[in-house]
């Protein structure tokens, strides 16, 4: 068999625990053998980020913005705990955060659907993709402890040295205070990279915050959007038939539930974690959810929305079999070769992504499954296999259409 040819190579970061063992294992049984698969590769597993003092996810992601498409494997962020398991010097950033400062993005959170595995909103028949901005807010905050009897004041330097004030609270008892901020220009490209995802996915943008009781703040959001689609959106939007439209938050939660699905809902960073949460859980399993991060020039990073899975890991260091869900980091490959396709105009890239994810539906659809969606699963005839199994019996349904 001739294997599919690829024009440009795609940027690999190769991550930690049970989801760098899936990847190789993926890549074995389910790409390797059909596409003569071109990368650079970046290992950011936990030991070569040590080795190389971070440097590594620093280059993956300067890689990404030259080549424009990569792939992540879930990575572990360290903590005090990791410190002594891996002997590390330093307390090492977490790659997606490094990742995402460099490229700019917005992340685009989207469920796997599949028969038997019911959304707790049973009305929700198509996915619900929370496009979440990633920037400021109360992720770059300032907060004080506030002692009884003191006044806070807002205190701004302007360029040409003049100021400007404004009281927060005259304290009569002890209390907190907060000062947060955000920028036009990231608020600009979270504003473009939901409209590019819209029109590369056909569907609705809704975008909601509070602007009802932050009539600055929320409302400098909407403005931008507003202005933003105005000028460089509204024309593409009616050619691909879809929809832009603004509502409060309280409103947008509201539609939310009650809507079908299939549509793009752009949140805040608080609220796009918070939502992005509860609409994953809603829809079932994290190892179902989809994540990509898109810059506003168009640069492309998939991965899984999961972590690395380290309670399985432990298990598999054991020798004992896994029961691990790797259709969220297969769906990162299919989402990046797919892409690669598309810019490289390698139709033979895309159709393969198209076959190898209705394969998986497939399979899981037919009753083979792993553990975590064994347990939710409505399906009669449900098995549960070993990691390996699953895809290996994804290969035996690609078989078909190959
Ligand atoms: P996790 O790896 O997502 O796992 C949490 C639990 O969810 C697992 O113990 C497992 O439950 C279940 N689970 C998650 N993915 C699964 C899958 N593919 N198949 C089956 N079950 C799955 O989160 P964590 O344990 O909080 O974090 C572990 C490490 O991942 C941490 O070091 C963290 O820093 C890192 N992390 C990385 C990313 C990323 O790179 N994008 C994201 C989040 C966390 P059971 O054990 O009950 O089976
Ligand atoms: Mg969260």
């Amino acid at each position: 068999m001739n294997k599919i040819q690829m024009k440009t190579p795609l940027v690999e970061m190769d991550g930690d625990e049970m989801t760098r063992i899936i990847w190789q294992k993926l890549k074995d049984i389910l790409i390797l053998p059909y596409v003569d698969l071109k990368t650079k590769y970046y290992d950011l597993g936990l030991e070569n980020r040590e080795k190389t003092k971070d440097q590594i996810t620093v280059d993956s992601a300067e890689a990404t913005k030259k080549y424009g498409v990569a792939v992540k494997c879930a990575t572990i962020t360290p903590n005090a705990a990791r410190m002594s398991e891996y002997n590390l010097t330093n307390m090492w950033k977490s790659p997606n955060g490094t990742i995402r400062a460099i490229l700019d993005g917005t992340v685009f959170r989207a469920p796997i659907l599949v028969k038997g595995v019911t959304p707790y909103i049973p009305t929700w028949t198509k996915p619900i993709t929370v496009a979440r901005h990633a920037y400021g807010d109360v992720y770059k905050n300032v907060e004080m402890v506030v002692e009884k009897g003191s006044k806070a004041e807002l205190l701004v330097t302007k360029p040409d040295g003049s100021t400007e004030t404004a009281l927060i609270h005259d304290f009569k008892g002890d209390g907190i205070i907060q000062g947060l901020h955000n920028l036009d220009e990231s608020i600009s490209s979270f504003a473009r990279a939901c409209f590019n995802f819209g029109l590369d996915t056909k569907q609705d943008v809704w975008f909601s915050t509070k602007d009802t009781i932050s009539k600055k703040y929320d409302h400098r959001f909407k403005d931008i959007f507003a202005e933003i689609f105005e000028n460089e959106y509204k024309e593409k939007f009616e050619k691909a038939g879809i929809e832009f439209f603004y509502t409060l938050i309280d409103d947008a939660v509201a539609r939310v539930i009650r809507s079908n699905g299939g549509f793009i809902w752009a949140c805040k960073n608080y609220d796009g974690d918070v939502m992005s949460d509860m609409i994953a859980t809603a829809y079932g399993s994290l190892a179902m959810m989809t994540s990509v991060l898109v810059s506003p020039d168009g640069i492309y990073e998939y991965e899984a929305a999961h972590g690395t899975v380290q309670r399985h890991y432990y298990k598999h260091l054991k020798g004992e079999e896994t029961s691990t869900n790797s259709v969220a980091t297969l769906f990162a490959w299919t989402g990046a070769l797919r892409k690669r396709g598309e810019l490289d105009n390698t139709p033979e890239l895309e159709e393969f992504a198209d076959k190898l994810e209705k394969s998986v539906i497939e399979t899981i659809e037919s009753g083979i499954m792993t553990g975590d969606l064994y347990l939710i699963s409505t399906l009669e005839n449900k098995k549960k296999v070993s990691t390996t199994e699953f895809l290996e019996a994804v290969n035996e349904t690609l078989q078909k259409y190959i």
